[in-house]
This record gives structure tokens, sequence and C-alpha cells, in this order.
């Protein structure tokens, strides 16, 4: 069963070997620094279903799993020789419950789409200072952002991740099921030994004034828009075309 799973994918499945797989290879990580390693197979993702068909597949062949969220890490760490690379580019849902305060996020969302999502209700998130890295990553490693002398690191207000775990299952891990990994969900980063379909996190009120990001000593989150309300949106628009974010040139 698990071996015919690859057969059930939407997304885009390419071996190494082919057309596609070094243009593919290289556009999973953000800067042009393209370490010599590579995956047996890249498996670019339409849905969580993929995932849990992608890891099935995986488990049956044997081959170890390495995960893409934005491929922003320093290291280029989803490039690993052999195996499987799970790229999750492709989800990218921002569902916001103003109800509840919170937010379920698709791993690939971006800072730059949370931000301007929760600016439309009046909720602000530790995100990330870059807009264009996303949560996927970000939030795992615990994650440094917006507000985090005030609010913490971003992990603290992720209330629930959903994962598939080594068996290829779909679970949902809170502070009641599966609180082991509810834990190491918080910080593992690049150790973490599931695969993060989803983020439920809690939302905090915008406040004029909210404090700043984790490394300025002046806010832009108490600038205001044209409308003369202060906006997060508005305040991360500015700090994100200030702070220089984009990929360094690899002279290699
Ligand atoms: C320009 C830039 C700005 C940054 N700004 C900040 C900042 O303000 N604050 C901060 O704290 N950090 C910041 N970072 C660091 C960034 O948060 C991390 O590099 C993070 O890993 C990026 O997430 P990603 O999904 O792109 O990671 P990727 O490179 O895609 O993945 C890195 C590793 O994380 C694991 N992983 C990723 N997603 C999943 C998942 N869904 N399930 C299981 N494992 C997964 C995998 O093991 C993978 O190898 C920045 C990095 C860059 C390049």
């Amino acid at each position: 069963m698990g071996a015919d799973a690859l057969r059930e994918i939407r997304g885009s499945v390419v071996w190494r070997g082919s057309d596609a797989y070094e243009r593919t290879r290289r556009a999973m990580l953000w800067n042009a620094w393209k370490p010599d390693r590579f995956p047996e197979l890249i498996v670019t993702v339409a849905s969580r279903g993929d995932v849990v068909h992608a890891v099935r597949f995986a488990r049956a062949r044997g081959l170890r799993v390495a995960v893409r969220g934005g491929g922003h890490n320093w290291f280029g760490s989803p490039l690993r020789d052999g195996g499987m690379l799970v790229d999750l580019s492709g989800l990218r849902d921002v569902v916001i419950d103003p109800a509840t305060r919170t937010a379920r996020l698709s791993p690939a969302v971006s800072n730059r789409v949370l931000a301007a999502a929760l600016a439309e209700h009046g909720f602000a998130f530790p995100a990330g200072h870059c807009g264009q890295v996303v949560v996927s990553g970000y939030l795992l490693a615990g994650g440094f952002g917006w507000n985090t002398r005030v609010w913490g690191p971003a992990c603290r207000s992720v209330r629930e991740v959903e994962l598939v775990t080594a068996d290829g299952e779909l679970v949902r891990a809170n502070e009641q099921d599966n609180a082991e990994l509810f834990w190491a969900a918080r910080g593992a980063g690049p150790g973490f030994f599931g695969v993060v379909t989803g983020y439920l996190v809690d939302l905090h009120p915008f406040r004029a004034r909210s404090p700043r990001a984790a490394t300025s000593t002046r806010s832009p989150m108490r600038r205001r828009s044209r409308t003369g309300r202060p906006t997060w949106a508005t305040g991360f628009r500015r700090w994100s075309s200030r702070v220089s974010c984009s990929a360094p040139h690899h002279p290699g």
C-alpha cells in the first residue's frame, strides 16, 4: 500500500535524473548557495493528504525524509543526500477566527501575507522580521520576531500543531493530546521528527503602543497609516523596506 502511495499525490514528483530535477533542486533554497547534496526525489505537495502519501511511500521504500518550508535555513538543511525531500511551499492557507482570537496557518504562509491578513482584523503576531520568510521552520525553531520582548518567542503563541508522523499518520499535538510532540515542536527546528502541516496560533490585539521589533530600538509599529490609524501591517511594511532581506550572492 505504501509503495503505491506516490500515485495518489496531486502535487509534483521529480526524480533525480529527470529534466526538471536540477531546476527544482536549486529552487529549494532561498539564496544562491546550493550545496552539492542531492535527494533521490523531490515531492512538492498540493495538500496535507499529499504529505501523508509521501511519508508512507518513503517508509515503504526505506527512504529518509527531509522537509522544506520556505528554504530559508542558513545551512540549506532541506537539501540532503539521498532520500525524499518533501516541499511544503504550496501550502499557504491562513484562516483567522476572530471569536477565539486564533489563526490556522499552513506552513508556507509568509510573514508578509500573515501581517496583512491579521491587520484586517486588528490582530498581530510575533512573526519574523522579513516579509518573505514563512512560518514553517520559523515557528519550529522558536521564532524571534515582532514584539518578542513582550510576547516571547513566537512558538509561545503556538497552541497546536498538526503533523504527519514517521508512521504516516496525520495527528494533532497540543497540551492534552500528543503532548510530547507538542513540546518538541516548539524549538526543535531542523531536528523535528514529523512533518508539520499546520499551526494553530494565538493572536494578539494590535495596540498603538505595541512594543518593538526584536532587533530594533525604534518601533515602526507605532507609525501611522494613511488614514492616520497606526497598523501593524504599516509598521511591518516600513520595517521590511528598511531591512535588507534579499539573498546574498554566492561568489562560488
Ligand atoms: C532573510 C532571513 C530572515 C530571517 N529572519 C528571522 C527572524 O526575524 N527571526 C527568526 O527567528 N528567524 C529568522 N530567520 C531564520 C528562519 O526563521 C529560519 O531559517 C527558518 O528555518 C526558516 O523557515 P523555512 O520554513 O524557510 O525553513 P527551511 O529552510 O524550509 O527548513 C529548515 C529546516 O526546518 C525543518 N522544517 C521546516 N519546516 C518544517 C515542517 N513544516 N515540518 C518539519 N520540519 C520542518 C526541516 O528540518 C528543514 O531542514 C531568517 C532567515 C532568513 C534567511
